[in-house]
């Protein structure tokens, strides 16, 4: 992040109270492109706490009449906000690609996921949020219906600028809360862009609102102000600590979506084409930058060489470019500290002692000026080693060989996270053991580690989360707060 006064670029503006305004600080940073270092993509404000005071304040005044609202019109302003975005797909995609580095064609997949997650939640203005309960009173009907927490403090990431603030800002919407939200500073022009299609829609004012700046400055401020009943966040588990800390100090709700070392495990009986495809899907796209990537990928030893022949030969294929390059397949990584971390966990493998069989690099090309890795595999990767406990956030694939599928389910559940895992095998047997003995939040058979639906529960166990689950009906129970009723 770069911190300007005068940023020569398009300036983004806080949206508070209905308003697209400037910080009081008078300061902005600005967004560069990691595919082209000195290419500034946007600038955005960096607030205060006094801005996020207004903002604050805002929801608080706007959430008495929104919540008030039936859940149908709350629904209809989704929806209205989810055709504008369908219209602006290619300019928001673009501003994605542009801000974290992500090619275009899942810069826009992202984008249209973030559309049907705004239509989802629209519908359930119009579902079910109680059961009648049978009462041990003849005379009396008992049921439970349920309520908004309030206001909703969103902190989020920028490794799915569209995807994840709109999967929190959605459901807390159609159950009647008001937002604030706090993007990540690397893609803040996307998620202005974001709540430019709410604006549009003519969401009323307050209800939702933006301040952007640094997370260490407005996250703390966020968690700690009296306005904010409820936090949702996603980041890094130091970051989503700390925030759950200060929530428990006051009492409030709080949600937290963090960090992952997902295994995928390969079973002697698995079709290894499909397993070398969905391994490299899972674990190279996006640079290795998703939560739910593959990242340990655990080998029966009498298909190790195998699959291990046929992954080397398809990453040797990928190719490495911008990613607004129609034939770029992997971007960069989307920020120098990113590019930093990614090159020290190489280093740090191979002083250990794992073998480097692909990759390892940083990739120089004439005409891109970015932070560039190459897809990188490893083997020989024991259990103790950081290569197989701690999150690399990049394209890193660290091949461990087992003998049997307890060793496997072993392996796979000897980390601190539990958030996505992935088998291949064709038995019924080992893909029961797997569903029953996995622990994590998302376990899938014969599919890569990386795919989230968005009408079922995501989340993570072990230090993943914080054992709650955002998406789908599961997003309820967040936002809401039951209340049982008693009539007599
Ligand atoms: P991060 O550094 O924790 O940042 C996430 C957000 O927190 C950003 O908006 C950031 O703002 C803000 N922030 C920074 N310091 C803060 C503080 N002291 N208090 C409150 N907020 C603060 O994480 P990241 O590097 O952007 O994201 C990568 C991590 O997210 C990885 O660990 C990944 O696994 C995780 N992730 C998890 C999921 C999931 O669903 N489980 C999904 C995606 C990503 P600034 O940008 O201004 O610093």
């Amino acid at each position: 992040m770069t911190t300007t006064t005068e940023a020569k670029t398009k300036t983004y503006l806080n949206y508070i109270d209905g308003e697209w305004v400037a910080s009081e600080t008078g300061k902005t940073g600005v967004s560069k492109n990691p595919a082209r270092k000195d290419e500034v993509v946007g600038a955005y404000q960096l607030s205060n706490s006094n801005d996020f005071d207004k903002a604050a304040s805002a929801a608080r005044r706007a959430q008495k009449t929104w919540r008030k609202l039936t859940g149908n019109v709350r629904g209809d302003y989704l929806l209205k906000a989810a055709s504008i975005m369908e219209e602006r797909i290619e300019d928001i995609a673009t501003a994605m690609t542009l801000e974290m580095g992500k090619t275009f064609p899942e810069a826009k997949g992202e984008t249209a996921r973030g559309v049907a997650i705004l239509r989802y939640y629209a519908g359930e203005g119009m579902r079910s949020v109680g059961d009648v309960i049978p009462s041990t009173d003849s005379e009396a009907l008992m049921f439970t219906t349920r309520v908004p927490v309030g206001v909703v403090g969103v902190i989020t990431p920028w490794n799915f600028p569209v995807a994840i603030p709109i999967w929190k800002m959605a459901p807390a919407l159609i159950y009647g809360n008001a937002v604030v939200l706090k993007p990540a500073s690397e893609t803040a022009v996307t998620s202005a862009k974001i709540i430019e299609c709410l604006h549009d829609a003519g969401i009323p004012a307050g209800v939702v609102n933006l301040v952007t700046g640094s997370g260490s400055l407005i996250g703390p401020e966020m968690a700690n102000h009296k306005e904010i009943d409820a936090i949702t966040f996603t980041g890094s588990n130091s970051v989503g600590k700390q925030l759950a800390q200060i929530a428990v100090s006051r009492g409030i709700k709080y949600q937290l979506e963090m960090g992952g070392k997902n295994p995928v495990i390969v079973a002697n009986d698995a079709d290894i084409d499909l397993a070398v495809e969905a391994t490299i899907s899972g674990g190279l796209k996006s640079s290795g930058q998703k939560c739910t990537a593959t990242s340990r990928v655990i080998v029966q030893q009498d298909v190790y060489e195998e699959f291990k022949g046929k992954l080397l030969e398809e990453v040797a294929k990928i190719t490495v470019g911008d990613g607004m390059d129609a034939g770029t397949w992997m971007g960069p990584s989307s920020s120098q500290s990113q590019l930093d971390t990614v090159l020290s966990a190489i280093e740090k493998g191979k002083a250990e002692g794992a073998t480097l069989l692909l990759g390892g690099n940083e990739v120089k090309k004439e005409g891109l000026n970015g932070y560039f890795v190459e897809p990188t595999v490893f083997e020989d990767v024991s259990s103790t080693m950081s290569l197989a406990r701690e999150e690399i956030f990049g394209p890193v694939l660290a091949l461990m060989k087992v003998e049997t599928i307890e060793e496997a389910l072993e392996l796979a559940n000897d980390s601190e996270y539990g958030l996505s895992a992935s088998i291949f095998t064709t038995n019924i047997s080992n893909m029961l053991a797997f569903i029953n003995e996995m622990d994590a939040g998302l376990v899938r058979i014969n599919a890569e580690s990386a795919g989230v639906e968005l009408q079922a529960p995501f989340g993570g166990m072990k230090q993943s989360s914080s054992h709650s689950r955002e998406q789908g009906q599961a997003a309820k129970e967040f936002y809401t707060a039951i209340k049982t009723v008693f009539i007599k």
